[in-house]
């Protein structure tokens, strides 16, 4: 990589932000198309976002991933954000085009193309999906638009009924949330052609963690789990063990951050070199 007088910037604000897998990530995509990118990870503390924000404006700063504790607190010091911003009130992709600064979420576009690009198409579709949180909340945005249903449970019941009336009230359709109880997961895998685990149950160190019992699942199922690390989450391996399809939680990793990297360069992002950069990263980190 050559570092010249119109390499733009790209980076990752958050605390911590050490990390993150965004630098290998999009360092890896635009050498492999020799784009006149760079990409670095900044740790920025609460009190200084309004000054990180400001610094993106006065430098030029071509694109951000933000990422905790920023990803609501910063949509303030935006000029405009997406449609899907408003509802999700969290930012992970910020464009500067020419000093307007301009908010994405890419999380739930993310998920849709990690399951279209592995051959699952959730159009008219029934989805159960784990979770009401930050991802829960932008996937279930993303697949309320697509499924024939969608069904949210979370461990505070409430959270999954608010978020699937609101959902309701937007696009008019059949989203039902409610507890996230052994039995009601059980319950509504008879019916789900998709489940996704948005919880967080199973990441590292609870590796042997799952809210899926192994003999719940079933070979017309298809399983996304968004836990990345470790890459093959227990559910997963307890759903191809059980003949269903597993999408692993890199490749909504890999859409998310693709669909950043179009926004800020214009490019097709390159999947491949992304995932190898990833995985590689992956290795680095996963035990850690
Ligand atoms: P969050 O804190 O906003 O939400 C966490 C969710 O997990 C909540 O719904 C919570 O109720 C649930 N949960 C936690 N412990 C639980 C338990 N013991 N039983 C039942 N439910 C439990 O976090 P988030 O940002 O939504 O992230 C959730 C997970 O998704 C994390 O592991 C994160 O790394 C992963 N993630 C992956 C991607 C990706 O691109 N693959 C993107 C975002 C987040």
């Amino acid at each position: 990589m050559t570092i010249s007088g119109k390499t733009q910037l790209c980076g990752v604000i958050g605390d911590p932000v050490a990390h993150s897998l965004s630098p290998a990530l999009h360092n890896a995509a635009f050498s492999h198309l020799k784009l006149d990118f760079v990409f670095l990870a900044f740790r920025v503390k609460a009190v200084e976002l309004q000054n990180a924000m400001q610094g993106m404006r006065g430098l030029g700063i071509r694109g951000l991933n933000v990422t905790m504790p920023h990803k609501t607190a910063v949509i303030r010091y935006l000029d405009d954000v997406e449609s899907n911003v408003k509802f999700l009130a969290s930012v992970n992709t910020i464009l500067n085009e020419d000093g307007r600064l301009v908010g994405f979420s890419t999380d739930g576009i993310g998920a849709l193309h990690a399951l279209r690009e592995n051959g699952v198409n959730p159009a008219g579709k029934k989805v159960l999906l784990l979770g009401a949180g930050g991802a829960a909340k932008a996937i279930a945005y993303t697949l309320a638009q697509e499924v024939e249903a969608l069904c949210i449970l979370n461990r505070v019941a409430e959270k999954a009924a608010v978020l699937a009336d609101n959902l309701n009230r937007l696009f008019g359709k059949k989203i039902v949330g409610g507890a996230l109880s052994p039995s009601a997961v059980q319950k509504n895998l008879q019916e789900a052609e998709i489940l996704v685990n948005a919880t967080s149950v199973g990441m590292h160190p609870n590796v042997n963690q799952s809210l899926v019992a192994p003999d719940w699942l079933k070979p017309d199922l298809t399983v996304m789990d968004i836990v990345y690390n470790p890459v093959e989450t227990k559910l997963a391996k307890d759903a191809k063990a059980a003949g269903a399809r597993v999408i692993s939680g890199v490749e909504m990793l890999l859409y998310q951050g693709a669909a950043s990297f179009e926004i800020w360069t214009g490019h097709v992002a390159p999947i491949e070199v992304m995932r190898t950069a990833a995985l590689n990263q992956l290795g680095k980190v996963e035990t850690k």
